[in-house]
This record gives structure tokens, sequence and C-alpha cells, in this order.
């Protein structure tokens, strides 16, 4: 039968976009359908009151680009975009140590296998790390803790999808200036600006020194002839011939409006909840995917994130100047602990300044508002914007979590999206990631502040969810194959953070791209 399409691909994140753009270079006639919504500078929320988050309960109204998920001990942070998470993300592009993948993968999938494709993304999304003329207070601040608790060693500066000029000259005594940002055209003809060090990573670059997939692999695929449609909310798919149907809900003027179109092949690519919770309702909730493996939803990763901010009350740190993360200090190698871990320095917008400074009354998410009162509550001794530096780490953790569909408490209304967490499986990983904070700190005249949200409640957030579409060598462990095609269902794909069998311990984008450019290579030749 004849296909509206060669391609559909679910999501516009790094597994989609990068998808995309390979097949449809490939001359295959390729959609995209994103639920979210096409950004620019000119339409980027800025303040508090703005239109930040999307609610997965009512799109229609609310679709902003943070889609925050609230569950027992696990909040979960991602993007909802074209460009997926790249939008808001810290801009952390780092392969996975070889170790990350011995356990768990499919003997194909290994550090060699995957080097190319590494690079590949590299090259694409124009890595670097940052000038040494341009680190930043925290960037000296994380080296001088590493020396000073012997693991100098250790540090190193890590690759950034960020645009660098080279001869920028940083001015301490005044803030950075949009202006100074020099205007150039990329690798793929999209203008750009370089960094100015706005500390704006984490809510979209006002300059385009991002180098985000709305800037790179997005516009090289509508140029090979891709079709990339905002706000569209796939529903469900159902097989047809030897492809596939795909329902979705069109956002028109607040409301939603029912499509369908169909795909010689499909390519899951809604990121770890998005596809999880896609495929779990064509198998237990509309029932037309029904041989989908048992094993759909399970050994979802955290990937082990934590964030202690330590203030410092005589040292100028300057949280919300320069890029969010640059370095690292690594402990992959288990020497510590046995526990597998690396620590980031961090950052913050300035808006996370203000929430901090006057209370957190405009931020209208929960979590957040929690996240940002326990923090303030010990921060009355400092200005946040002078002397707090936020303490990152990622690790590997149990990555025991399971998604399911359940009702909500009250028994009523449609099932949704829950994830059965225990925290105390992880607790050896998160505790060993405390202590080095903690280590960290005092060495260079800190107060570590361990979040009232673990050190009371048991529970995370990470922006960095992993899973639920496990990669495997059979259905008895797993939903897809190493090429991430789905056991059961030829032609039907799912490729993006979802096909993790565990923990990666370091910021995942990069794998996923990898992951994505072998994939897309792997369809053109079988
Ligand atoms: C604040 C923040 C900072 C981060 N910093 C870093 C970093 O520095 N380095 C790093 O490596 N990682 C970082 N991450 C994580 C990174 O963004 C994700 O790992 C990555 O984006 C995941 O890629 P993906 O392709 O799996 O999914 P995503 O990028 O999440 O893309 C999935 C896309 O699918 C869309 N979608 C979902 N459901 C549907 C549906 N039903 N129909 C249509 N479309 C749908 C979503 O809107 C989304 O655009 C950060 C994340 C956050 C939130
Ligand atoms: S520091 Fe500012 S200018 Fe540089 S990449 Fe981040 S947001 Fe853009």
């Amino acid at each position: 039968m004849g296909f509206d399409f060669d391609l559909i691909v679910i999501g516009s994140g790094f597994g989609g976009a990068i998808t995309a753009c390979r097949l449809a270079e490939a001359n295959l006639k390729v959609l995209v359908l994103e639920r979210g919504r096409r950004w620019s500078k000119e339409t980027y929320p800025r303040k508090a009151t703005d239109s930040w988050f999307w609610d997965n309960d009512a799109p229609e109204r609310e679709n902003g680009w943070i889609d925050m998920r609230v569950f027992p001990q696990m909040a979960i942070a991602q993007g909802a975009a074209v460009g997926g998470g790249s939008l808001i993300y810290a801009s952390i592009s780092v392969e996975a140590p070889p170790h990350a993948f011995d356990q768990g993968w499919p003997v194909e999938i290994n550090h060699p296998e995957l080097k190319p494709h590494y690079n590949t993304v590299a090259r694409f999304m124009n890595v670097q790390t940052i000038p040494v003329s341009q680190w930043t207070p925290r960037t000296r601040l994380i080296k001088e803790a590493a020396e000073k608790a012997g693991y100098g060693d250790r540090f190193k500066l890590i690759e950034m999808a960020v645009s660098f000029d080279p001869d920028l000259t940083l001015d301490p005594d005044n803030p950075p200036r949009v202006a100074d940002s020099k205007t150039f055209t990329n690798a793929q003809g999209v203008s750009q600006g370089t960094c100015v060090h706005l500390g704006n990573c984490d809510i979209g670059c006002e300059v385009y020194a991002k180098n985000t997939l709305d800037k790179n692999y997005i516009p090289w695929a509508e140029k090979h002839g891709a079709d990339v449609r905002e706000l569209h909310i796939v529903t469900n798919i159902v097989a047809e011939g030897a492809g596939y149907r795909v329902f979705y809900d069109r956002i028109v003027s607040g409301q939603r409006v029912s499509g369908q179109v169909t795909g010689a092949k499909v390519i899951v690519a809604a990121g770890s909840l998005g596809s999880t919770d896609l495929l779990l309702n064509c198998r237990d909730r509309t029932g037309s995917l029904p041989r989908l493996s048992p094993f759909l939803g399970k050994n979802w990763s955290s990937n082990g994130d934590f964030l202690t901010p330590a203030i410092y009350p005589s040292r100028e740190i300057d949280p919300s100047i320069g890029p969010t993360i640059t370095s690292a200090i690594d402990f992959l190698d288990r020497s510590v602990n046995n526990q597998s871990f690396w620590i980031e320095d961090g950052g913050w917008p300035n808006l996370v300044n203000d929430a901090l400074r006057t209370g957190s009354t405009d931020v209208r998410n929960l979590v957040l508002k929690g996240l940002v009162e326990g923090i303030r509550l010990g921060l009355q001794q400092v200005d946040p914007a002078k002397g707090v530096m936020p303490w990152f780490a990622q690790g590997v953790d149990a990555g025991n979590g399971t998604f399911r569909l359940k009702r909500p408490w009250y028994f009523f209304g449609p099932k949704k999206l829950y994830l059965d967490w225990d925290s105390a499986k992880s607790e050896a990983a998160i505790n060993t990631i405390i202590a080095m904070h903690k280590k960290l700190s005092t060495v260079t005249g800190g107060m570590p502040l361990v979040p009232p949200m673990w050190t009371l409640g048991k529970s995370l957030i990470t922006p960095h969810p992993l899973g639920g579409c496990a990669m495997a060598s059979g259905p008895g462990q797993g939903v897809v194959d190493h090429k991430c095609e789905v056991f059961g269902y030829p032609n039907l794909y799912v490729c993006d953070g979802a096909v993790f069998p565990r923990a990666l311990g370091v910021n995942p984008s990069r794998t996923i791209g990898a992951i994505a450019e072998r994939t897309a290579k792997l369809i053109v030749n079988p």
C-alpha cells in the first residue's frame, strides 16, 4: 500500500531531530510531529509569570517548554519544544566512559562502536570547551577544590555545544552585554551569535550561542525536505500493512483538533517519559500494539542527578554569569565507595536569584517552588547572585524505576503515567555524591546545604530521565533491539533516552545523539 510518508518521527529532541535529519538526507519523505512550540528569542518566556510550563493534562491551555512531572520521591524536568530538551539544556555534550556499556546493553553497543557517531555529533553540533581566558569563577573554584581535596588529576574541562568567541574580553566589574556577541553563520547556514556569558543557558540563550538542535540538525533536515510540524501531540499508533497509522491532536487556537497520517516506518522519539507513555497507551489502553514487550516501563533511571548548593560568605561565585556548566571532577572509575559519578560546577539563571531573594511566590510550579524555598531558607546570610556555588553531579543509580499506567487516587478518569521509584536502592550513590559535595565545599571555605527534599523526604529531581523502552538482546529483557527497532513490530523504532537500559553517570545527550546517528545509518544501510 502507499503511505503518506516514508518515515514519521514523533518528537524532535536528540533522537528525533538526528534521525529525521539523516533520513531526510537519504531522500526519504520525512514528517516530524512535535508536541511543543517552535521558539525564537522573541518568544522565549522571560518573566516568572510567563508561560514556562507544559501542562500534560491541558496542553491546549498551557504549552510552555518545561514539562515537569511529579511522582512519589521523584520529580522529572524535560523539554517540550521543536528541538526537545536542547532549548533548555546546559549544552554539555560528553561521551560516556567505555565501561558505561559493560553491563545491561546489547553486545553490539559499546564505546568503539559508538565512537564514530560520537564524533559526528560533535562535529555537527560544533562542540568545544570554554576558552581558558573565559573561565568562570565557578570553573576556577571547582579546579581549586579538586586540587585541595587531592583530586587535581581528575579535574577536566568538558565539551559543550556552545559557540565561543576566543577574542571575547570579560569585564569583571560590569554585567555581560548582548551587544558583545558576534553574529556568524554556522555550518548548516543558520545565523547564531557567540557566547557573552549571559548565564541563561537553561532558560534559552538570547544570543543563540547555544548550538541547539533547532540551529543545526532540524534546519538541515528541513533543507532536505523534512516537514516539521509543531504543536502536534501523538496519541496512538496502529499497525497498518507493513507500516503504521499515527493519530495526533493538533493544538489550534487553544483547541485540540484530531488528525492522522500513515508512514512506512515510524520512529518514536518522544523522550524517556513521552515514548514510554505513548507505547504503554498503545499496549494497555487502546490495545493497538498488544505484542509490545512486558519489559516496557522497566529499568528507568534518574541518572543519579544531585544538586548541593554551598554558601561562600566571603567569595564571589556569581552562579548566574557564564555558561551553566564548564567542567567536572571525574570519579566514574568507581574509586570512591565503589560508586561511579562525577561532580560538575553548576549555575542558574538570574531568574532563580530573584526567586531566592524575594521568595518563590511567582514560581507557579510546586516542585520548583519547594526546591527554591528549601534552598532559600539556608541562604539568608548571602546574596544568592554572588556567594553561592551550586555543585552538580550525575552518577550511576540503581535504575530501578518502573512506569505504568494508573488511575489517579480518586479512581476516576483516564489512566495516567505513574512511576514506582524507591530511593533506598540509590542511597549509596546519592550519599557518596553528597559526601563529595561537602568535602569540595569545605576545602574551599564553603558551607554545603543539602536540600531538605533529600534529607527529609528522600526525594530527588532530575533533568536526565533515562529508560522505559530498554534496548536489549531479546524481548524478555527489553523493548527494542540494538538498532532501536521494537521487538515484534518491524519498521517501528524507539530512538531517544528511553532506550537506555541503565544509567550513564554523565550528561546523556551526546550518547543519545550517537545512538540516533547509528540507528539512522542502519536504516539506510541495513
Ligand atoms: C534544564 C535541563 C538541563 C539539561 N542539561 C543537559 C546538558 O547540559 N547536557 C545533556 O547531555 N543533557 C542535558 N539535559 C538533558 C537533555 O535535555 C535530555 O537528555 C535530552 O534532551 C533527551 O533527548 P531525547 O531525544 O531523549 O528527548 P527530548 O529531547 O526530551 O525530546 C523529546 C521530544 O518529544 C516531544 N514529545 C513528547 N511526547 C510527544 C508526543 N506524544 N507527541 C509529539 N511529541 C512528543 C517532546 O516535546 C520533546 O520535544 C538537560 C535537561 C534539562 C531539562
Ligand atoms: S552563557 Fe549566556 S551567552 Fe553563553 S551560551 Fe549560556 S546563555 Fe548563551
